[in-house]
């Protein structure tokens, strides 16, 4: 019997091509499509996981639902506030949920190499992470660059807020070795690109992704869809669904 997927946010660019990446996922069945105005409250019966793409806003409500009703959960939505990522976090006490800021096999193995790389260069290079994506995005830096800077604090043992230099500008003095630089870029039709930067004097290393296709998002998080319907309640990311943990 399939897996019944309900889709959030199904109008947008990332919903489309989860809509058009479903067919190749013959474990799965598309049984609503939701976007603004739609009631998922009246749908939600009809699934056994929904995928949220809309906005970061509305992942609160859409985790309070499938906690209600006890449906798994896929997040793809990035920007959340403090507040969001509290309230998004207590659902996984009745239900699995797979929330990851990027969906892609390649990006995610960009998060082990960047903690591998980490590991082994040491305090000595500079950390920085460079994002680029469309003029569209709304939300900076993007929930990925984020997960990296998330990574390279950890491993440095740096407090991730107060680590952070958002870009730079003024006199902003002489960089210490406590920062993590995260610069954004905006333009075009850019789908994702990251790249993590270790700069020593002498030498600098640089991991670079770049995402030409939604379709990778999508297709990660339809495979997410199948993996997290058969776990426990919990908060798994896609490392978890990826077997890199
Ligand atoms: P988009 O603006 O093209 O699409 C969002 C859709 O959500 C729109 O159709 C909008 O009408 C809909 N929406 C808004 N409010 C809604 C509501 N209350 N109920 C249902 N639908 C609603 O954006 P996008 O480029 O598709 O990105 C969507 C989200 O996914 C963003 O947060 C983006 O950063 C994130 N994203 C994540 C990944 C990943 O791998 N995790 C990859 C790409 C994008």
């Amino acid at each position: 019997m399939s897996i019944k997927v309900i889709i959030v946010g199904s109008k947008g660019r990332m919903g489309q091509a989860l809509l058009a990446c479903a067919p190749k996922h013959r474990g799965l069945q598309v049984v609503a499509q939701i976007d603004q105005g739609d009631d998922l409250a009246a749908a939600i019966d009809r699934g056994d996981v929904v995928v949220d793409f809309s906005s970061h806003a509305v992942t609160t409500h859409v985790g309070t639902l499938c906690a209600k009703h006890k449906k798994a959960l896929v997040i793809g939505t990035t920007g959340h506030n403090d507040t969001e990522t509290f309230e998004i976090k207590q659902a996984r006490k009745e239900i699995p949920i797979v929330w990851a800021s990027n969906f892609s096999t390649g990006v995610n193995t960009l998060f082990w190499l960047t903690r591998k790389a980490a590991e082994i260069l040491g305090p000595e290079f500079d950390l920085e992470v460079v994002e680029m994506h469309h003029r569209l995005k709304r939300d900076a830096p993007s929930g990925t660059a984020r997960t990296l800077a998330e990574i390279l604090a950890h491993v440095r043992g740096l407090h991730l807020k107060e680590a952070t230099r958002h870009g730079r500008v003024g006199i902003v003095g002489e960089r210490t070795p406590a920062e993590i630089g995260i610069h954004s870029l905006r333009g075009g039709d850019v789908v994702g690109d990251h790249t993590v930067i270790f700069a020593n004097t002498g030498e600098r290393l640089e991991l670079t992704h770049k995402a030409s296709s939604r379709d990778t998002f999508a297709n990660g998080a339809l495979r997410a869809a199948e993996w997290v319907v058969k776990q426990k309640p919990g908060l798994y990311d896609m490392q978890d669904v990826l077997g890199l943990k």
